[in-house]
């Protein structure tokens, strides 16, 4: 591994795989790799110093909220320019660090923080993508506070025995392709064969869209990582629920993540005159696809289904005139569990559901699957690392179940990862009023710090075992 940052000299697997740092990056610079190689922190010690800062998180936060912001909230699309320059701002800042940073073929900005020994990495971070009117937090607060851990290694002069990897994942919302995680899965190999054919609501495909902010898709295979590269992920989220508000606590270690299934229902009915079409023999899509909603909230409420969650986020009813009976809609149906069979079930369930409506209704309905993950659950070792460094930290967690998808548990397929939450105000997300404490934050990037010290502590004893 490089321990020279600078524009040519990437670490090993970069070069090897095509990647190039990010525009606007200059040369050498001091920084971290300036610091000559001191002890690795031991796990006995407490590093009272290991502190995060919340001013520098809340400052770090208002910069990347300004790009894409406003008064409906923040819209930076996954794969659109904006979603580039909040890779560009987070990329100097990490460069100013000291950090050698560069981007890969999917899109994500990678950044190490060499070590003195060549070694499986650590990894942190999370998106900078967002939904449309979405947060300022969903995403920016991992890589943020992955950012911050940086700074606090730097000014509690702590070096970890390997090297420590910032990672901003692209495109991690799945508003726009209808398919989350895009960059994360690219890393862990998975779901490169459509990216000609998911399309955002415009028409463009994943391939275009990559087009046009300056990727090659043709390239996507080179953003694979190594398994043997990486030693663990973590990343650190809002919760985007409730719990750890309405308990009191600070920090959720989560121990499973929910799959999500999502499909797209395309109803063909037969348009006419609302005036002139008697109620019996319509064939109405809209009503077709209401009972379809209502079937699926049923379902999903049926005791048996404790967990399962439904939700038809996208209705597009033609021809859409006050007057005339719709004869067309085309809706999403997006499923989440966090049990893989029950997911799939309830899927059938509803379809089936929504396929007698039809039915009755002399509507045709056909189907197209947008998307489709398990409930991953996530290794108990990194959890166990996570839960003791809260403690030592000296705060209070709980262990909570991730209702939402994230990049960690793509990461999760190929490397073991870890996720810490902090709490959303009222549980809100995914809109403008999502909000969550500078100083939930940095308490949260706290036991990020710690755990990363205590994984790079518990590696070295197992390769030491070796
Ligand atoms: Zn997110």
């Amino acid at each position: 591994m490089s321990t020279v940052p600078g524009r040519t000299d990437l670490p090993g697997s970069a070069r090897a795989a095509g990647k190039r740092p990010l525009d606007g990056q200059t040369g050498p610079r001091a920084g971290l790799s300036d610091i000559p190689p001191q002890p690795t922190a031991s796990l006995a010690e407490p590093a009272e110093s290991l502190r995060a800062d919340p001013v520098r998180i809340a400052a770090d936060l208002e910069a990347i909220a300004r790009i894409g912001g406003g008064e409906g909230g923040v819209t930076r699309p996954g794969y659109s320019p904006l979603e580039r320059q909040a890779h560009e701002l987070v990329g100097g800042w990490l460069t100013d660090l000291g950090l050698t940073v560069w981007g890969d073929a999917a899109g994500n900005t990678i950044a190490e923080l060499p070590a003195p020994a060549s070694k499986p990495a650590l990894g942190t971070g999370s998106h900078l993508d967002s939904v449309p009117g979405g947060g300022r937090f969903d995403g920016v607060v991992g890589v943020v506070g992955a950012v911050e851990v940086v700074r606090m290694l730097r000014d509690a002069g702590v070096t970890l025995g390997r090297p420590l990897r910032v990672v901003c994942f692209a495109a991690e919302e799945g508003a726009r392709f209808g398919q989350a995680c895009l960059g994360s899965r690219a890393v862990a190999g998975i779901g490169a064969s459509d990216i000609d054919e998911i399309r955002d609501e415009g028409g463009v495909t994943r391939a275009q869209a990559m087009r046009e902010v300056g990727l090659d898709p043709t390239d996507l295979d080179l953003a694979r990582w190594d398994p043997r590269d990486w030693a663990a992920f973590l990343e650190l989220h809002v919760e985007q629920g409730t719990v750890l508000e309405s308990q009191g606590v600070r920090v959720g270690v989560v121990d499973l993540v929910s799959g999500s299934t999502r499909l797209e229902l395309e109803l063909h009915g037969r348009a006419s005159h609302s005036g002139g079409t008697p109620m019996t023999g319509r064939s109405d899509a809209l009503a077709a696809a209401a009972e379809i909603v209502t079937a699926a909230e049923h379902v999903a409420n049926d005791p048996r289904h404790r967990g399962t969650r439904a939700t038809i986020g996208r209705l597009q009813v033609a021809p859409g005139n006050i007057t005339t009976i719709p004869g067309h809609v085309v809706c999403t149906l997006d499923v989440r569990d966090v049990d893989s069979d029950r997911q799939r079930l309830t899927v059938l369930e509803m379809l089936r559901r929504g396929a007698e409506a039809c039915a009755r209704r002399h509507v045709s309905m056909s189907v197209r699957l947008i998307g489709d993950t398990s409930p991953a659950v996530l290794p108990i070792w990194v959890r166990r690392v996570v839960t003791r460094a809260a403690r030592a930290v000296g705060v209070e967690y709980r262990v909570v179940t991730s209702g939402a998808s994230h990049d960690a548990q793509s990461v999760n397929t190929i490397v073991p990862a870890g996720i810490i939450f902090v709490p959303s105000r009222a549980g809100l997300s995914h809109v403008a009023e999502e909000w969550t404490d500078a100083a939930d934050i940095a308490m949260g990037t706290d036991v990020l710090a710690r755990s990363l010290i205590e994984l790079d502590g518990e590696l070295a004893v197992i390769e030491g075992i070796r």
